[in-house]
């Protein structure tokens, strides 16, 4: 089955840099983008003109590299920093996910929400339970959002309720994976410690050793704050520095993604460069927690892969947009406070990373993350927002991110399935 889309399609090339077509056709067939061009190459190729519909507003959809699902019902609340917010908010968030029935219940809003924001990518923290974690990913499954998780681990330094032996861990992630890694229906499981300091030796261990047996992702938090990594370094005395912890026990590879990573040495960034790990740049909670700016443009410099992460609940929304708004603003804040930083993100590259970028550091720029012929369609159209006076794309892109409001998600596609549809 043949779907047609018509309206402006607006899809990153390589390096950074985008194209458009302002009367664009893009035809999906099954999973799959046919055919993108001018209304006027389609019309030759197919032989009719675009069918009348409403004209849209089209992109790739957003990849979230980021976000913890357990915390959605209490995003945006709370207040302090990173570890005070943890035990005062988070922890008694997560302890409520004992209840499967509930964790299906947040999931299901959780995946909508996501679709809504036209995010049909996601690397997520799942619930810190079994049961609960299968429930999530029978919701995602059921809202059919391109999908990599894993059950939260931890085996120390958080309430009890949370916590449980290396061994009985070890297990449970064996029997999730067993029953949800499914790449072919785009649902992949995700080793998930949920950073160093609630993690033993032992733990991490049998991370790196499962994530190696079937070559998963492995998804953790890295340097978000001064105080988490002071008590890092108390905990892991033998190891030079933080990155040297995940180093040490096996977890850096290009599977790896890091998020946060605010405050890393020059010899914690040589490591991610050359294990090729991906950083996952989360400025909306960096700031939510105070915890820091990331240096993002500097970390682009140095190739240095990275993408962009709603971190929700520090992050307290769930659109990439308004990620990509706050990665720009916050590069302009950094430079001017930090003489070393040389430069600012623009809007191009901030979506470049929401977009190409996130589908980049999932290793999988060659089928989602652009609109182009070949690529699964994974398409956000918003409506057409007729009062946007744009004559050249580079009029058009940081509209995208300073007027998102002004948009409306009407439909989004999840390889070549409409998942979301909201009002035209
Ligand atoms: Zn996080």
């Amino acid at each position: 089955m043949r779907t047609v889309l018509w309206g402006i399609i607006v899809t990153p090339a390589s390096n950074f840099q985008w194209q458009w077509w302002q009367d664009g056709v893009c035809v999906v067939h099954g999973e799959t983008i046919e055919f993108v061009g001018e209304a006027a190459a389609y019309q030759q190729r197919y032989g009719q003109p675009p069918p009348e519909q409403p004209r849209f507003l089209m992109l790739p959809g957003f990849v979230d590299l980021h976000t913890h699902l357990p915390q959605y019902p209490v995003r945006g609340m709370g207040e302090g920093t990173l570890l005070e917010w943890l035990e005062k908010w988070i922890f008694p968030a997560e302890a409520a996910f004992q209840d499967a029935a509930y964790a299906y219940e947040v999931a299901k809003a959780f995946f909508q929400d996501l679709l809504a924001h036209g995010t049909t990518a996601a690397v997520v923290f799942g619930p810190p339970y079994e049961a609960a974690t299968d429930a999530a990913f029978t919701a995602a499954k059921e809202a059919g959002i391109r999908l990599w998780m894993g059950m939260a681990v931890m085996d120390r330094s958080v309430p009890e309720a949370l916590r449980r032996s290396p061994e009985i861990l070890e297990m449970e992630m064996q029997r999730l994976v067993q029953r949800w890694h499914r790449p072919e229906e785009r649902i992949q499981y995700a080793i998930t410690p949920r950073f160093a300091p609630s993690c033993s030796p032992p733990l991490l261990h049998r991370c790196a050793a499962l994530a190696n047996r079937w070559e998963l992702m492995v998804q953790t938090h890295l340097a978000e704050n001064q105080a988490e990594i002071a008590w890092v370094a108390e905990l892991f005395p033998d190891q030079p520095h933080y990155t040297g912890v995940y180093h040490h026990f096996g977890l850096l590879h290009s599977r790896t993604i890091l998020a946060h990573c605010i405050h890393l040495s020059p010899a914690e960034q040589a490591i991610i460069r050359q294990k090729e790990a991906v950083i996952a740049h989360c400025p909306t909670s960096n700031r939510f927690l105070q915890s820091g700016i990331m240096p993002l443009r500097r970390y682009l410099d140095q190739q240095l892969r990275v993408g962009l992460g709603t971190d929700v609940a520090a992050g307290y929304q769930t659109a990439l947009l308004y990620e990509a708004r706050e990665a720009v603003e916050q590069s302009k804040t950094l430079a001017l406070c930090d003489p070393d930083e040389k430069g600012t993100v623009d809007p191009a590259t901030a979506l470049w990373l929401a977009t190409r970028g996130g589908a980049a550091a999932l290793s999988m720029e060659h089928r989602i993350g652009a609109i182009e012929p070949e690529f699964e369609a994974d398409i956000v159209c918003f409506a057409f927002p007729s009062q946007w006076q744009v004559q050249s794309l580079p009029h058009l892109l940081p509209l995208l991110l300073y007027r998102y409001e002004e948009l409306t998600v009407t439909k989004v596609y999840v390889a070549g399935q409409l998942r979301y549809s909201g009002t035209p």
